[in-house]
């Protein structure tokens, strides 16, 4: 077996941690699940970390949770402590996807720092790259019913008589998010931070840029293609 495509590094059995980086609607929460099932490691996502830690009470998650209480931002050592709490865990022991965790550059840092200080890094950051013009177009043509709940979308599932529910004939709505000038407020403040995160990545020259506008099988074999499949230690 050939070491993945990270370049010159410590040993082969380095843990394989990946991070995911891609804007709403990018698709990089279904490309996470896809590639942990296939990789056999965690995805961790920091929005699931926060939840899973306050409803199971550690130290941490009571800290974050007295900081959202006061309406503030979670410090970012309390969220790395939780990520690096995961990746100590057993099921983390051949690596991990991080996901939603560094957001800026100062984050990303203060993240390198503390997996050097264990001697790890992250190894590969995929970048699921998709332009904010068809972002918006995805995430803004979502629709619902209120009476039933059954989701529409206006372009890969649209109802069969415009703005109606197939099933009972209601006007459908959209969910205040998905509207498509709060999804473009959104994106313009995501993108810019998200970038920066990237080309603090590029760098260290371990950024695989992938072109999220392809199916959801095709992003996934370009990704597992790109690390190398060989790259998870047995
Ligand atoms: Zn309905």
């Amino acid at each position: 077996m050939t070491d993945g495509p990270s370049g010159p590094g410590p040993a082969g059995d380095e843990r394989l941690i990946l991070l995911l980086v891609g804007a709403v609607g990018a698709g990089k929460g279904t490309q996470a699940d896809l590639l942990a099932e296939e990789l056999g490691i965690p995805h961790l996502a920091s929005g699931n970390l926060f939840r899973a830690a306050m409803a199971a009470g550690t130290p941490l998650g009571d800290d974050a949770r007295a900081y959202m209480e006061r309406g503030e931002l979670v410090p970012d050592d309390t969220t790395i402590a939780m990520f690096m709490e995961e990746l100590a865990r057993p099921i983390a022991a051949r690596g991990a996807i991080l996901d939603g965790f560094p957001r800026t550059p100062r984050q990303a840092t203060a993240l390198d720092e503390t997996l050097a200080a264990q001697g790890e890094r992250i190894r590969r950051v995929i970048f699921i790259d998709v332009p904010t013009e068809v972002l918006v177009q995805r995430v803004a043509g979502r629709w619902i019913c209120p009476a039933c709940s059954t989701p529409y979308h206006e372009f890969k599932d649209p109802p069969l008589v415009p703005g109606r529910c197939d099933r009972d004939g209601t006007d459908l709505t959209q969910r205040d998010d998905d509207r498509p000038e709060v999804v473009r407020a959104r994106l313009e403040r995501q993108v810019p931070p998200m970038l920066e995160v990237v080309d603090h990545y590029e760098r260290a020259g371990i950024v695989d840029r992938i072109d999220g506008q392809q199916t959801i099988e095709t992003v996934t074999s370009e990704i597992l293609a790109r690390i190398g499949h060989a790259a998870v230690p047995e």
